[in-house]
């Protein structure tokens, strides 16, 4: 079963997170039929928004994470909500590329170094919170760490993966954050980077020998006294609807829209997110219009 626990040190200096991600990222690659590296991608992505949701207050808060690439793969969005609700998609699902001299799957080289990592934060306030740094690796972990460094000035260490089989099967996937809080002595970083190295492999790793969250995080968390504040089951879920459609229709404006109205008989639109399909009549369009105009 997919989990993400949360945990913080008992001298508040030290705050972690750990998730099993295996089932969410096993429903996207069947809802955008992804190949191996897309699968990684968007899977490390949707991982990283669960994670930095995870803290928020009201389950309608979101947070969405958008790689805008110039490399083969193009564009990696993930959007998760205070529900541990995640849904995600990427530009190229099929992108191929020979693996990387470790073996591993080249997620870096598919992004390519050259694009931004854009982080929006919605929490119900008038204006999202919206911060954009320049790609490092493309690797999204590193991209990641780095945001938080460049942004908000938070010491981060993420660790995100994802193992796939030869026939594209998930056989795991998961990821976890550990954050220093304001003020943490040298001897709590110490002990924080000695545990993340000494992890005896990788968080796909860990997680493909069933380790729970809870087993990992006393790993990452070894020598230190925590709580855990809240444990969850995170799920792969879109909450689209032909309400919100027609709102994102009405927003293309009406040139836009008498266009469609003119040059096709019935205007199909396909949510990026889990491909559901909504057909609207040249009569449904007019109807829209009225209603927008009016
Ligand atoms: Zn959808």
């Amino acid at each position: 079963m997919d989990e993400i626990i949360r945990a913080i040190t008992a001298d508040g200096y030290v705050k972690a997170y750990v998730v099993n991600s295996t089932e969410v990222v096993r429903d996207a690659q069947g809802l955008h039929s992804t190949g191996k590296i897309a699968s990684a991608a968007l899977g490390r992505t949707l991982t990283a928004a669960l994670i930095l949701a995870n803290d928020m207050k009201n389950e309608t808060d979101r947070v969405s994470v958008q790689f805008r690439s110039e490399g083969p793969i193009g564009n990696v969005v993930a959007e998760a909500n205070g529900k541990n609700e995640v849904k995600g998609f990427v530009s190229n699902p099929n992108v191929v590329l020979p693996p990387r001299a470790d073996g591993k799957l080249d997620v870096g080289g598919a992004l390519g170094h050259k694009g931004s990592l854009t982080i929006v934060r919605d929490i119900g306030m008038k204006e999202p919170y919206v911060g954009t740094v320049e790609l490092v690796s493309g690797e999204i972990a590193e991209d990641i760490s780095y945001y938080y460094m460049q942004s908000e000035q938070i010491p981060t260490v993420l660790g995100l993966g994802v193992l796939v089989a030869q026939n594209f099967a998930i056989l795991s996937a998961g990821g976890f954050m550990i954050q220093l809080l304001p003020g943490a002595p040298d001897h709590i970083i110490d002990k924080v980077e000695e545990n993340v190295t000494k992890l005896p492999k990788s968080i796909s790793g860990l997680i493909a020998d069933e380790k729970n969250a809870t087993e990992i995080l006393a790993m990452l968390l070894s020598g230190f006294d925590y709580q855990i504040l809240s444990k969850k089951e995170p799920m792969y879920r879109c909450d689209c609807s032909r309400y919100r459609v027609e709102t994102a229709l009405i927003s293309l404006g009406k040139a836009e829209v008498e266009k469609m109205i003119e040059e096709e008989q019935t205007t199909e639109v396909c949510c990026h997110y889990c491909n559901k399909k909504y057909h609207f009549s040249k009569e449904d369009l007019e109807m829209l219009l009225r209603l927008a105009t009016r």
